[in-house]
């Protein structure tokens, strides 16, 4: 059992995490200024910190609470909004996340867990599926400020002895996911098929992303919890799905008849993406284990149970 303090654990892929630790038995501990996070994700059995991770109360909350390891979710997490407010974007993504580490490094913390990004962070020169060998260009503010914080985590490794573990995520789909934003394509397209509109694809929908189910995705953060070493770790299928395809197989499983409207190509976007996971396989003993026909329907029966 460990005490183990993880950020945006009312988000997302947050929430999955935080109930897979407390299925484990974890003592565990959410700070979530609930920007997008909702409260009822978070399980009962969690402790539940309202903070933002910009303040001075989430440094001394970690300073008080103690936690042996640190999980950190919470991000302003569109490229779009990077782009547009860079600035905003690195004080959320940048001065939060070097708030946290400053109390990790006074406190007790011996493992820090990060969300990066595997989709944001190799650019479009990658090859595909791209490596951890791969020199990382990324395009935007978002996968730049990544890109710092991984940086980052390798100074407060070797100024103060913290092991860092990088996860590095596809695109993450699933339960709880979001669909009002911009992010997410299988939650926005799922949003609209049951409430009976017509999802938009952008472009010729022949763009390709790695689709990566969150209940997997959760499970290599319990993975790098029991390992001992540092590193930056690709978590993602290794598979190319272009969104033509999520389309068609979410019109399927929502059973809705409307047949695909195209309109125009985001400027910019990204065509192809997809992430080897050879060595989180290696180091981690982490491999998908959901197909996407199973993670899409499970999807789609969460999204009609709520
Ligand atoms: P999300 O928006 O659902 O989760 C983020 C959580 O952090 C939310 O609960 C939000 O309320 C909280 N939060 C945001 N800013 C905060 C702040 N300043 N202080 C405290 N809490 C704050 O998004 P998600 O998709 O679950 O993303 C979780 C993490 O995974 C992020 O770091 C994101 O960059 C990363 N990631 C996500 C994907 C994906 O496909 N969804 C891919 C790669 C990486």
């Amino acid at each position: 059992m460990q005490r183990i303090l993880i950020t945006g654990g009312a988000g997302f892929i947050g929430s999955h995490v935080t109930d897979l630790l407390v299925a484990a038995g974890h003592e565990v501990a959410v700070v979530d200024n609930l920007s997008t996070g909702k409260r009822e994700f978070v399980p009962a059995a969690a402790q539940f910190f309202p903070y933002d991770i910009k303040d001075q109360n989430t440094h001394e909350l970690i300073l008080d609470w103690g936690p042996q390891v640190i999980i950190h979710h919470a991000a302003q997490m569109s490229v779009q909004v990077s782009v547009g407010d860079p600035l905003l974007d690195a004080r959320e993504n940048i001065l939060g996340s070097l708030n946290i580490l400053q109390a990790a490094a006074r406190g007790q913390v011996r493992k820090f867990i990060f969300a990066s990004t595997g989709g944001a962070i190799y650019g479009d020169e990658a090859p595909v599926p791209a490596r951890e060998t791969d020199p990382p260009r990324p395009e935007s503010p978002y996968g730049i400020a990544k890109l710092a914080v991984e940086h980052y985590l390798h100074f407060y490794h070797r100024e103060h002895g913290i092991i860092p573990v990088s996860l590095r995520y596809a695109n993450v789909y699933g339960p709880r996911q979001n669909g009002l934003g911009e992010a997410g394509v299988v939650a926005i397209f799922t949003e609209k098929f049951l409430a009976g509109e017509q999802p938009v694809i952008n472009g010729d929908g022949l763009q390709t992303r790695d689709f990566t189910y969150v209940g997997d995705i959760a499970r290599a953060n319990l993975l790098a919890l029991s390992h001992p070493e540092a590193g930056s770790f690709n978590v993602g299928t290794g598979r190319e799905t272009d969104i033509l395809t999520i389309y068609l197989q979410l019109q399927k499983l929502t059973g809705s008849p409307q047949g695909p409207v195209h309109g125009p190509a985001k400027p910019g976007e990204q065509r192809r993406s997809s992430l080897n996971y050879e060595l989180a396989r290696e180091v981690l003993g982490w491999q998908p284990q959901v197909s996407l026909e199973e993670g899409l329907s499970q999807t789609v029966a969460a999204f009609r149970g709520r």
